[in-house]
């Protein structure tokens, strides 16, 4: 490397296709085209869209060259890059091919002097061809200009453009040159383009390091040659992914926000395609649990205190991240986010499937954000203390304290066109509807239906699919009664009677759903979508209401102060327990 550095040429130069068979993961641009050249059948306008350094101006130019290769008497569909208007296209010297920045010649004089030059035969290629970079740049009367050209082009003429952004260009010039769209290169592909550039200059690098490389191009083969290149330049002998890491500034922050980005599109796909690509990379799975705490307290703290820039350690560049990433949580879906992190951590030091637990934790993150807020909370205690009735009245009257919207738990229901989630999703409404049938008839004081007696008479609903309705059906009306039914075990008695059981220690939920008006609700509810008259009974499992009733206050206390939600209230608003009531 040293001994080259003399001669060095930048890689994104020395690696630019020549070819049509060197463009990498743009097959769909380039079979066409090379198509359109076997049939001499290629157009006269051409619009390459794509992000920056995917290889617009690339695949132009050597489509320039295939039409003007002298290697055969007529265009090929391979330039030979060898023959001297394959060389001066490439070096830049042809007269004949005009490479056009829009953003520095946006005017309308430029666009006539082109027009005028257009009317001019070519000076010694077979065809005149203008490269149009940045074409959404031009301004209004340049497009027009542009537009009496493209309309009626002499034969020998023919237009190539690029943008970045084809919304830009207004739709007269679009409906008269053909469209190809250049894709951002994926991850593995510039991972494997990357590798190759790697292996013919000889360079030893980790492929940790090139993996990091790829990541920083960010679907641009450009940017990622453009960092390779920067990294050779201050690497000695062998290129470490730390070196990368540190050229690029990276702590791996990245990953934290990426991987937010896919809780927040609930996206296990994505989620899990973070942690596995931290497996991948050999990096200590504990030491991404802590940085990814790190970035959930910043996040909390984003959303609970102003001035938040002063109290978070990150660039500027970062901290607006953790912001955005702010508004997506409330503090008490944080706060169980972090829970389960902490809960974690003890567990990873000790056990060898560090990828499982680490997936199922960031499994349940992704849960997290559908776990309802304090304020449901609060409803549900105002209900409560409000007794029997105008409870409905209430419960409605608090909506306006909600800060977030509702997430209730089986909300993939009705959003199917989330496959992955409401897969995910169907388990627990599966368990909860038919596994636990037995145990908590039992526990209930109900005698567990036998296997297959629950069937519903012939031509109705079975009670079963009659509760999967209504906690869809809730989900979308009764926000506030469908969290309450997520919180109990579904039992189905018989085809007449269905019982709820909250658990021993959700009073909460048992009494809210025991008045009058919440039995009289669900009665009506349940039998109409049964199609029969059903009877709704509400339980407690009863073994632990015994154990209940001999502690101590203080126990209560103690146990209140444990329960999640009170624990999330207590961090957040301070303050202390001085009573339980028991009922
Ligand atoms: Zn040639």
């Amino acid at each position: 490397m040293a001994t080259e550095q003399t001669s060095y040429t930048v890689l994104a130069r020395k690696w630019r296709p020549q070819r049509f068979a060197d463009v990498v993961g743009q097959e769909h641009v380039t079979v066409t085209l090379q198509n359109a050249l076997a049939q001499q059948r290629v157009g006269q306008g051409y619009l390459f869209i794509g992000t920056r350094g995917v290889g617009k101006t690339t695949v132009a130019r050597i489509l320039a060259k295939a039409l003007n290769c002298v290697s055969s008497s007529a265009p090929v569909t391979e330039p030979c890059d060898r023959c001297e208007m394959c060389v001066a296209i490439r070096e830049g010297t042809c007269l004949d091919v005009m490479e056009i920045d829009g953003a520095s010649n946006r005017g309308i004089e430029e666009i006539r002097r082109l027009r005028d030059a257009v009317a001019i035969a070519p000076v010694s290629a077979r065809y005149k061809i203008y490269i149009i970079d940045e074409v959404h740049m031009l301004t209004k009367e340049a497009f027009n200009a542009l537009l009496k050209t493209l309309e009626e082009p002499p034969p020998h003429v023919k237009f190539f453009m690029a943008t970045t952004e084809a919304h830009r260009v207004p739709a007269t010039i679009l409906s008269r040159v053909q469209k190809f769209e250049l894709r951002r290169m994926q991850w593995n592909t510039l991972l494997t383009y990357l590798q190759r550039i790697a292996d013919t200059e000889k360079v030893a690098i980790e492929s940790g390091a090139l993996a990091t490389i790829a990541r920083a191009g960010n679907g641009s083969v450009r940017d990622a040659l453009s960092v390779f290149d920067q990294v050779l330049a201050l690497a000695e002998d062998r290129v470490t992914e730390e070196q990368v890491t540190a050229l690029l500034g990276w702590t791996d922050r990245e990953i934290y926000a990426e991987l937010h980005g896919a809780l927040v599109a609930q996206s296990v796909e994505g989620a899990l395609g973070c942690v596995q690509r931290v497996i991948e990379r050999g990096r200590d799975a504990e030491q991404f649990v802590l940085g990814l705490l790190q970035f959930l307290r910043n996040v909390l703290i984003a959303r609970t205190v102003s001035g938040a820039e002063e109290v978070i350690e990150e660039p500027p560049e970062f901290v607006k991240v953790i912001k955005a990433a702010a508004q997506d949580y409330t503090p008490e879906q944080l706060l169980y986010a972090i829970d389960v992190l902490l809960e974690l951590l003890p567990r990873m030091a000790s056990t060898e499937a560090k990828q499982t637990s680490l997936e199922l934790a960031v499994l349940k993150l992704m849960y997290a954000r559908r776990r309802v807020g304090i304020d449901e909370i609060f409803a549900r205690l105002e209900a409560l203390e409000g007794g029997g009735g105008g409870g409905g009245a209430q419960l409605s009257g608090t909506a306006g304290l909600r800060t977030a919207e509702p997430r209730p738990v089986y909300q993939a229901a009705v959003k199917p066109a989330v496959p992955d989630v409401a897969e995910a999703l169907a388990a627990p409404v599966k368990r909860v509807a038919a596994g636990t049938s037995d145990a908590a008839g039992a526990a209930a004081g109900v005698s567990p239906a036998a296997p297959g007696v629950v069937a519903a008479p012939e031509g109705t609903q079975s009670l079963e699919e009659v509760w999967r309705a209504l906690l869809v059906q809730t989900e979308a009306s009764d926000p506030k009664l469908n969290a309450m039914l997520s919180h109990v075990t579904a039992t189905f008695p018989d085809a007449h009677t269905l019982v709820l059981t909250a658990a021993a220690d959700d009073a909460l939920t048992h009494n809210a759903l025991k008045r009058k008006t919440s039995v009289a609700k669900l009665t009506q509810q349940v039998s109409a979508l049964a199609g029969r008259a059903v009877t709704v009974e509400i339980t407690q499992a009863a073994a632990e209401v015994k154990a209940k009733r001999v502690r101590s206050k203080e126990e209560l206390i103690e146990e209140a102060r444990q329960t999640p939600i009170v624990k999330a209230a207590l961090e957040l608003f301070g303050g202390e327990i001085t009573d339980v009531i028991e009922d």
